[in-house]
């Protein structure tokens, strides 16, 4: 009788969660961890995958893409990796089912926050406390795992975002808050403004390394040290980071102006005039890169072609900026404080953002040192689990969803992917199909 339905045998296993690590085998039954042990019987498993030389850790999460309002080629990029959840910050629940409905979603787990955009799912950057409980019960009903203020792009006023924090926390709604108000840029001293808005109430902080673009400083190190200060300090704060030199963005224009104020930053930044023209002249000279889908993924382009191209799309096109700096996002990944990081996830901000290196951003730390295997899990899959309130998930114990990432720690690479159960990823192949989606539990 087949006792298992799949059996990964001979890996290095690395469960922090559980304090296990070490050379054991894994065996899955009903897209469940069903026994974790030195060795176990092959003979009474329908399958079973050899993994030597290879370790095999929780499914990674990467807590923050995007894909709604996207391409659909987002979250083929995020399978491909070894990614087997993924969060959608900016997400729109029909879409997301679409995908899933469609065999767009390749096999992964995905949930959203809702978004907090002035005239789009606000009514203006100034809404008041009736219609931001309004938004929250939307949000709710809809199955999100939270909401997500988009202060760097779509400002509200500080009153609106002190409300919807205040609000959220008292409606136990997860609340993620990318940091600016109408008052302040997205900058360090905005993540002290946010902070300081959020009066001790739980707020997650996206992409802390995003902040530190020398807006405030003269170096974007020392502006860093501000953000590890601001944050450690700050025991309702939970917070991510990525590495990437490119920020991501929106190139769409109202009226001859780049509606996000991201971007009409990065235009200035590069010397651009803040306007629709100014992203004309910045992708033509090489500086500002357009996405553009082609063979199944997405990828950057630059230079008159992809200037073109932008026009074409009705300026309705993402934008990516070398806007980051990788001394800043790394000092902040590796930050720590009395032995505890200090910044909570590693993630990528990517998706249908051409970005998705969390696997491999976060195995060339642990080949330098920087991390070892352990914290690499920690900040891909344990702290995520427990901060989205993802249960059975973020581990590998006995009853968890089985859900796994093989890595090839040699190449820095993921080998294989495994969601509840079922293959998502062969040895950079996508094979996984459809996919599930992760109901935020209302008022939990
Ligand atoms: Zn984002």
């Amino acid at each position: 009788m087949n006792q298992w339905d799949l059996v990964l045998a001979g890996g290095y296993l690395c469960d922090p969660a559980n304090n296990l690590e070490g050379y054991y085998d894994l065996a899955i039954q009903n897209g469940k961890i069903a026994k974790v042990a030195p060795e176990i019987s092959t003979r009474a498993a329908k399958e079973v995958i050899e993994l030597k030389g290879k370790a095999v850790v929780p499914g990674v999460i990467d807590s923050h893409i995007h894909f709604s309002h996207c391409s659909p080629e987002g979250l083929r990029m995020v399978a491909q990796t070894g990614v087997v959840t993924a969060i959608d910050f900016s997400g729109d629940r029909e879409e997301i089912q679409k995908a899933i409905d469609e065999n767009n979603a390749f096999g992964i787990n995905i949930g959203f926050l809702k978004p907090a955009i002035p005239k789009r799912t606000l009514s203006s950057v100034d809404p008041g406390e009736k219609e931001l409980a309004a938004f929250l019960d939307s949000a709710q009903r809809e199955g999100a795992l939270g909401i997500k203020l988009l202060g760097g792009h779509y400002p509200l006023t500080p009153e609106a975002v002190r409300n919807l924090i205040r609000l959220a926390a008292k409606e136990k709604v997860f609340a993620a808050s990318h940091v600016g108000t109408t008052r302040c840029g997205s900058n360090v001293d905005g993540l002290a403004e946010t902070i300081s808005l959020a009066e001790g109430n739980p707020l997650y902080i996206a992409h802390l390394q995003s902040y530190c673009r020398m807006q405030t400083g003269k170096d974007p190190v020392m502006e860093a040290m501000r953000a590890i200060e601001l944050v450690k300090k700050a025991e309702n704060i939970r917070s991510e980071s990525y590495i990437y030199l490119y920020n991501g963005t929106s190139g769409r224009c109202t009226g001859g102006i780049p509606d996000s104020h991201v971007t009409r930053t990065c235009l200035s930044m590069g010397g651009f005039p803040a306007t629709e023209d100014g992203i004309f002249q910045a992708i033509h000279s090489g500086y500002a890169y357009v996405h553009i889908p082609r063979g199944g993924e997405i990828i950057k382009s630059t230079g008159p072609e992809a200037a073109s191209y932008w026009r074409e799309q009705g300026t309705n096109a993402g934008l990516s900026f070398p806007a980051n700096s990788l001394s800043a996002a790394i000092a902040i990944a590796l930050a720590k404080d009395g032995g505890r990081f200090v910044v909570d996830v590693l993630s990528t901000d990517g998706g249908s953002i051409p970005r998705n290196k969390l696997i491999e951003n976060g195995l060339a730390l642990v080949r330098i040192g920087a991390f070892n295997l352990s914290e690499f899990v920690e900040k891909t899959a344990v702290n995520p689990a427990k901060i989205f309130n993802l249960e059975g998930k973020g581990h590998l114990g006995v009853g968890a969803d089985a859900d796994v990432t093989v890595l090839d720690l040699e190449k820095g690479e993921a080998y294989l992917s495994i969601a509840r159960g079922r293959l998502v990823m062969v040895d950079g192949l996508v094979v996984g199909s459809g996919g599930y989606f992760l109901r935020g539990k209302a008022g939990a």
